[in-house]
């Protein structure tokens, strides 16, 4: 049997196969860069909207404190007018405390640290002499000035402003000064305490010593916890955002100086809350994504096919260059693009090449002169060429029947004129790739290249039936018997093949005559008309 090996992956499966390839690349790609730029995009706009939440917190803070410091300004330029004036005095701490809501409490205090007013009055400190170390350092310092943030007798956190009272003819008369409870009700508390927290952003305020004058977690006012952010950064700038790393998470941090204090804002968020929203973005992307590349696949389905369809076709058609109609099948195959194009004009070159070399080598050595068959030298020739080409063929032996008693009975010439009208029927009946040459006396051989046993068989016995069919004048009916072998590029020799050709033709013959008989097969006989 002549065997077809066609090889497992073909080019459709291939430009398929690189399709898929590069559509889940991409889409990988894709999903990757999108995490990587969201990522980005959330961490830099939490920072820049942290900066800017912790500036605008510092900033009404700083208003507030200058707001703060004007007020008590106003009333000590009052007091330096008519500074024993105890009704005015006592009208301005309250006027200050009750009419402004800056301040828990409000005192005019001498330079002797003695209270001149008090307001509420409620505080018994009136004439009562104030050694507090923020007392202290306003009389020292006689300046406008903002105490640290202390705890007070009543653990109250408090932080002391105060302003100078200077006389008209410039003597330093004592100070005027209010008190905020950082955490009791007052516009700071208001300002700061309440906006503590929003979409998972925690709001510190520090002092210049890192203790907590607001956060969310009130446990947390009064204490200190260094370190959030740097010294150095907090001198470099006013305002800034950093990413914090501490040993359980990451933090985004925007921050923020208060001038008049020197206190600082935080805000953080952590990162993990900040990237929640990515993976619900990538889904999406995902789903977004997903009939697009659909569409590319099924895109890459329909042009794989319409690609590799015309190479496919060509690749069927390499396998049958013998068959007499390749060419015009070849002919018919729609190829499309250059290379498909360059690859049936190479193939049809090449079929007209094998042809060619047939139809040279057949005139080209010598061929018997009675019939203009090729002789056995031929013959060898065909076959050299059919070795180096691979070429399967099935060989033909085919032999006259009793040929010696139509000498005997009718002369050698007509003997002659008999085998003339054999070669003539041979000739005719073969394709144009078939080879017929004479053997010598009337032994003939025909070669079928790349004909299956089958084929060559019903060949062969539409050739004996037709001889055995046809009249010849001062003859009669003459017959012919049949053998045949086939001949593979990897199994066996041509001589060998030949040989088997006539092993079975002396079947033939033994089997009486006038039959076909393929090698290797017991009792092949065809249709006897005897
Ligand atoms: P079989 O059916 O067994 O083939 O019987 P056969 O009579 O054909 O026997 P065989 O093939 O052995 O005989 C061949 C004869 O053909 C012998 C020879 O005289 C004759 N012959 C050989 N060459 C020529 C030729 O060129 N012209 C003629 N007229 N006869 C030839
Ligand atoms: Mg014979
Ligand atoms: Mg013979």
């Amino acid at each position: 049997m002549l065997t077809r090996i066609w090889p497992k992956t073909d080019l459709r499966t291939l430009i398929m196969l690189l399709a898929i390839t590069s559509i889940v690349i991409t889409l990988a790609n894709a999903l990757y860069a999108t995490w990587r730029v969201q990522r980005m995009v959330l961490i830099e706009s939490t920072l820049e909207a942290n900066r800017a939440y912790a500036t605008k917190l510092a900033s009404t803070t700083e208003v507030f404190f200058q707001l703060a410091e004007s007020q008590l300004h106003y009333s000590a330029t009052k007091l330096g007018n008519d500074f024993d004036n105890s009704e005015l005095a006592q009208g301005e701490v309250n006027r200050l405390r009750e009419q402004t809501n800056s301040f828990n409490s409000v005192a005019i205090v001498d330079t002797d640290g003695v209270v001149k007013a008090i307001s509420p009055e409620s505080m018994m400190l009136k004439g009562m002499h104030l050694t507090s170390q923020a007392s202290r350092e306003a009389l020292a310092k006689r300046q406008p000035m903002v105490s640290k943030p202390t705890l007070s007798v009543a653990n109250n956190l408090i932080v002391f402003v105060s302003w100078p009272i200077w006389s008209n003819d410039g003597r330093y008369l004592g100070y005027i000064g209010g008190t905020i409870y950082l955490k009791k009700k007052s516009i700071l508390n208001a300002l700061l305490g309440e906006q503590f927290y929003r979409d998972g952003t925690h709001v510190y305020v520090l002092d210049r010593n890192d203790q907590v004058l607001y956060h969310q977690n009130s446990q947390l006012i009064g204490k200190t916890v260094p370190g959030i952010i740097s010294d150095q950064e907090r001198q470099n700038r006013t305002n800034g955002s950093l990413q914090l790393m501490d040993e359980e998470t990451s933090k985004l941090a925007g921050y923020a100086i208060v001038p008049t204090t020197g206190w600082m804002v935080v805000a953080l968020k952590p990162t993990d809350v900040t990237l929640a929203p990515l993976s619900g973005l990538l889904l999406k992307v995902l789903k977004n994504s997903v009939p697009f590349a659909l569409l590319t696949l099924l895109a890459a389905v329909i042009l794989s096919r319409l690609i590799a369809l015309p190479l496919w076709q060509l690749a069927r058609k390499a396998s049958q260059m013998d068959t007499q109609s390749v060419s015009g099948e070849i002919n018919g195959i729609r190829a499309w693009y250059f290379e498909a194009a360059q690859v049936k004009r190479a193939m049809l070159t090449g079929i007209g090449l094998v042809q060619d070399k047939i139809g040279r080598l057949k005139s080209e050595v010598q061929t018997d002169p009675m019939t203009n068959l090729l002789n056995r030298r031929g013959l060898g020739a065909v076959l050299d060429y059919f070795l180096a080409m691979r070429q399967p063929f099935a060989v033909l032996a085919l032999d006259i029947d009793h040929f010696k008693r139509v000498n005997d009975n009718f002369g050698h010439d007509v003997g002659d004129e008999v085998i003339k009208k054999v070669a003539q029927a041979l000739r005719s009946s073969a394709r144009q790739t078939d080879v017929v040459c004479r053997n010598g006396g009337e032994e003939f051989l025909m070669l079928l290249p790349g004909t299956a046993p089958e084929e060559a068989r019903i060949i062969a016995e539409r050739l004996r039936q037709s001889i055995a069919d046809s009249w010849i004048d001062a003859v009669g009916n003459i017959t012919i018997s049949v053998g045949i072998a086939l001949w593979q590029p990897d199994n066996g020799s041509q001589e060998q093949s030949l040989k088997q050709a006539d092993a079975a033709l002396y079947q033939a013959k033994n089997a009486g005559r006038n039959c076909v008989m393929l090698a290797g097969q017991d009792a092949l006989v065809s249709s006897i008309t005897r």
